[in-house]
């Protein structure tokens, strides 16, 4: 079964209250009404709170690229009209990050494939991909072939391309999915502006590394489409999975065996002919039994303590979006605090995690250690040098 995009929170949430959109949206949803308002109103409480400590001295609202401001999440990327000229600056790093990567990704999409198609084996194409993405500075790539439900069904954002609603009708072979690792000294400090900084410029880099490589294979002369925070058309966790990147972990979040669960993920979707990766099992579902370190460390319970299986047969832990967004708006579009406490984000022994599958008492070794260093987890609480003081 394929997800539409117009079931994710975030397409929910930004729903105009009274347009078509929304009365078509939750009368075929009725159930999802009550919790979706209670977050709007808490949303709009939040941002006329931030609004009212306004003292004249606004700075202006800072917004995403020119492809962000023209979809409907630009409200994700507001700056507190009332910042100081310390935290304005500050966040002008990121918002600059962000416009470049939405100029880039334009270029990309506005790009024609060069008319000679390059005729170079799979296995080699797929090598050479990975070495663009290496030069990138990223090593978590992988290639999944796209199947019949990897896609969104609809789309669940207006963008310049699509229109809220459209059905997502691709005809795509392959997806080169690839992760751009978060910054620990940013996200240790979760939930906090630097954890939200980071997931921004995560975003930024993904969607301009997937913009550049898109071109790449445009000059080869195969179409490609970028699968990035500026447009998602696939739930890319999956995707990722499939690729070989990681297993969906306990948080409800592809876990790489390297980086964990902070990672910002992205794709580029092609016909350039290309070797597919696997799956990867390195045992993380009985890691996830045993650790437990994301449920117990969220403030909200909106990690479950009790596992599921899919249709598939495949174990999952249920995840309450609604409790996450809540906690996201209570603390200012971010929250983050289960990245930084899976063992995998901080870094683990490679030796021990090559052969913790299938060992309990490998994976009870990983987990001692990770206790003797962080405690129940990395949590620093000092601001990094370059941000404002709390
Ligand atoms: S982001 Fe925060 S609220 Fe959401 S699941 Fe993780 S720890 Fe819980
Ligand atoms: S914190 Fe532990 S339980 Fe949660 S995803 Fe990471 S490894 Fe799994």
């Amino acid at each position: 079964m394929r997800y539409d995009e117009r079931d994710t929170v975030f397409s929910r949430l930004l729903l105009k209250i009274g347009s078509n959109e929304f009365d078509e949206y939750y009368s075929q949803n009725p159930g999802n009404k009550q919790c979706d308002m209670n977050l709007k109103m808490k949303k709009k409480e939040k941002m006329a709170k931030s609004a009212g400590i306004s003292n004249g001295k606004s700075k202006g609202i800072l917004f995403m690229g020119k492809s962000e401001e023209k979809s409907q999440n630009k409200s994700i990327m507001s700056i507190d009209p009332n910042s100081s000229d310390h935290e304005y600056a500050a966040f002008r790093l990121m918002v600059e990050y962000q416009r470049l990567a939405s100029s880039i990704n334009d270029e990309a999409l506005n790009m024609d494939v060069n008319p000679t198609k390059r005729n170079i084996p799979p296995e080699t194409m797929s090598v050479l991909v990975k070495e663009f993405l290496k030069l990138s500075g990223l090593d978590a790539v992988g290639v999944a072939e796209i199947g019949p439900d990897d896609l969104y069904s609809h789309r669940g954002f207006s963008t310049e391309l699509h229109k809220y609603g459209d059905e997502i009708n691709l005809d795509y072979k392959y997806a080169i999915v690839f992760a751009v690792p978060l910054e620990k000294d940013y996200i240790n400090r979760a939930p906090s502006k630097e954890l939200f900084m980071s997931a921004m410029l995560g975003y930024a880099k993904s969607s301009e590394v997937a913009a550049r490589l898109a071109m790449y294979i445009k000059d080869l002369g195969f179409d490609a489409l970028t699968d990035s925070s500026f447009t998602y058309h696939s739930p890319i966790s999956f995707l990722a999975e499939k690729a070989g990147l990681g297993q969906m972990g306990r948080c409800n979040s592809v876990v790489n065996p390297k980086y964990g669960n902070r990672t910002k993920l992205a794709a580029v979707l092609t016909n350039l002919p290309l070797a597919a990766d696997g799956k990867i099992d390195f045992g993380l579902k009985e890691f996830c039994e045993l650790c437990r370190r994301c449920e117990n460390n969220c403030p909200v319970k909106a990690i479950a303590s009790e596992s599921s299986t899919s249709e598939n047969g495949e174990k999952y832990w249920k995840h309450n979006h609604i409790s996450c967004m809540e906690m996201w708006i209570n603390s200012g579009n971010s929250c983050g605090i289960c990245m930084s406490a899976c063992p995998f984000s901080q870094g683990t022994d490679e030796e021990l995690v090559s052969r913790m599958k299938d060992s309990p008492g490998v994976m009870a070794e990983i987990l001692e250690k990770h206790s003797e260093k962080y405690g129940k987890r990395n949590y620093i609480k000092e601001p990094l040098d370059f941000m404002p003081p709390k």
